[in-house]
């Protein structure tokens, strides 16, 4: 085990920067991004506050969309999704749709949002492992471009409703392979035990192929697969990318049918604390090509039309999280060790990552330069609960203080969209800047919010 690290300064261009690509230090020594300076966000706008660079969010979009359709263009094309329970606005859906993408939901909420935005419905995939019927009907009113079916149960629900509304459905297997990846490793285990997808080896995801094929309202587009998140290490995709060839070659022999798509999943891996250096889209996209075009050759199968759904890789890097600084208190520590615990304006309601999945992240001082030595440090929320920690291990400069600002990246992925009332704390609103514009694009909650929501 190495000791804290302080947070790397920003580095545009550098592919391990937790930071998104307007972020720079002014010459005084204050954190800017999309040209403005956190100590004037933060007196404007409040604290805690998300702060998300439209610039950058719009230049991964862009960058995922320009990789895939370059890398599938000699086989039958790629489609890019957001995976938009990564961060659900009608901002974001509405940019990233812009610069090319379709939008991924897997809730009724998420698909309201993509709606508003003005993403068309056949632009919207479905997903979900317990969609309702209510949410079944609007996808499909929606005129969604595709639904993945999740259950056998599901695949004659479906049906059923598509037929008494006089509908086709376009419908998508959610298979799982027994790759499960995240970090720099995969594993491969034949059956699996989690709530998502027909398994393969059971022959659930067979059994599920056939029940679509066997009824007339439902259109089967393809297999999907979904293999983890904060994926680093690409192997894991073209394991489980090959054994869905295998499968839709062995349905083609079978049937006919031959799928004309095949969706690959997200979960591609950030840098969050500036120690990951995670492999750009340009090569995902040709790595996964080239995964499809060899087994497609070996089984002699022409290729399908790929899809991926990056959602964190496309606005996780893109946000940092301003909080105003409040208690600082040094904690003596067994081995005579000391851990200077500083206390922020938000916590595990804004952030649950670090609580929920031992996430790392990093933090820095915002709103000034410090020469001071810098201090084993840990960043902590305001929520009744010792669980509630923002930053486990950091340097900070030792004359962090009351009021100072500190900002954490790569929180524009999982932080709103995970965010609570805990302790009743109002939900942080999401700032967009860009050019030297800020707006918010979710307004903060206040705590008439709340109330209104408690009837008595
Ligand atoms: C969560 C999810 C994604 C996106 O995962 P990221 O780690 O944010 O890229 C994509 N597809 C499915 C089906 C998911 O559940």
């Amino acid at each position: 085990m190495t000791g804290p690290t302080a947070a790397p300064e920003p580095a545009a261009g550098d592919p391990r920067t937790p930071w998104s690509g307007t972020v720079r230090r002014t010459a005084d020594g204050s954190l800017e991004v999309g040209g403005l300076d956190a100590r004037a966000l933060a007196s404007a706008y409040g604290t805690p506050v998300y702060v998300l660079d439209e610039a950058d969010v719009r230049a991964r979009a862009r960058a995922f969309v320009t990789a895939f359709t370059g890398a599938f263009a000699d086989l039958a094309g790629a489609d890019v999704y957001y995976a938009s329970k990564a961060l659900a606005s009608v901002a974001v859906d509405r940019w990233v749709h812009e610069e090319g993408m379709s939008v991924d939901v897997s809730t009724g909420g998420e698909l309201a949002v993509a709606l508003r935005a003005g993403v068309p419905g056949g632009a919207i995939a479905l997903h979900g492992n317990n969609k309702s019927d209510g949410e079944l009907e609007r996808a499909l009113r929606a005129g969604v471009g595709r639904i993945v079916v999740d259950s056998l149960e599901e695949v004659d629900r479906l049906a059923d409703l598509a037929g008494e509304l006089g509908m086709g459905a376009p419908v998508m297997v959610r298979v799982t392979t027994g790759v499960h990846a995240g970090g720099h490793d995969f594993i491969a285990t034949a059956h699996e035990d989690q709530k998502f997808g027909l398994s393969l080896a059971s022959g659930a995801a067979r059994r599920a192929v056939d029940a679509v094929l066997a009824r007339p309202e439902l259109t089967l587009l393809g297999l999907h697969s979904h293999i983890g998140s904060q994926i680093l290490d690409l192997s894991g995709f073209e394991v489980a990318a090959g054994a869905l060839l295998r499968l839709r070659a062995e349905v083609a022999g079978d049937s006919g049918t031959l799928m004309p798509e095949l969706d690959l999943g997200g979960g591609y891996g950030i840098s969050y604390t500036g120690t990951d250096a995670p492999p750009p889209p340009e090569q995902v996209a040709t790595a996964l090509a080239d995964v499809v075009r060899r087994a497609c050759e070996e089984l002699g199968t022409p290729p399908p039309r790929v899809s991926v759904e990056p959602g964190r890789a496309v606005v996780g890097p893109a946000g940092l999280t301003l909080y105003r600084v409040g208690t600082v208190k040094p904690v003596v520590l067994d081995d005579g060790g000391e851990r200077r615990y500083v206390s922020v304006d938000g916590g595990m309601s804004d952030n649950i990552r670090t609580a929920l999945y031992d996430a790392d992240y990093t933090a820095t001082l915002a709103g000034r330069r410090s020469e001071a030595p810098a201090v084993a440090s840990r960043v902590v929320g305001k929520h009744c609960e010792s669980g509630d920690v923002v930053v486990r291990d950091v340097l900070l400069p030792g004359d962090v203080s009351r009021g100072d600002l500190l900002a954490v990246p790569a929180t524009g992925a999982y932080g709103r969209s995970m965010a609570s009332n805990y302790n009743l704390v109002p939900r942080p609103g999401v700032l967009a800047v860009r050019d030297g514009q800020a707006r918010f694009v979710v307004r903060p909650e206040t705590e008439d919010d709340l109330l209104a929501l408690d009837v008595g």
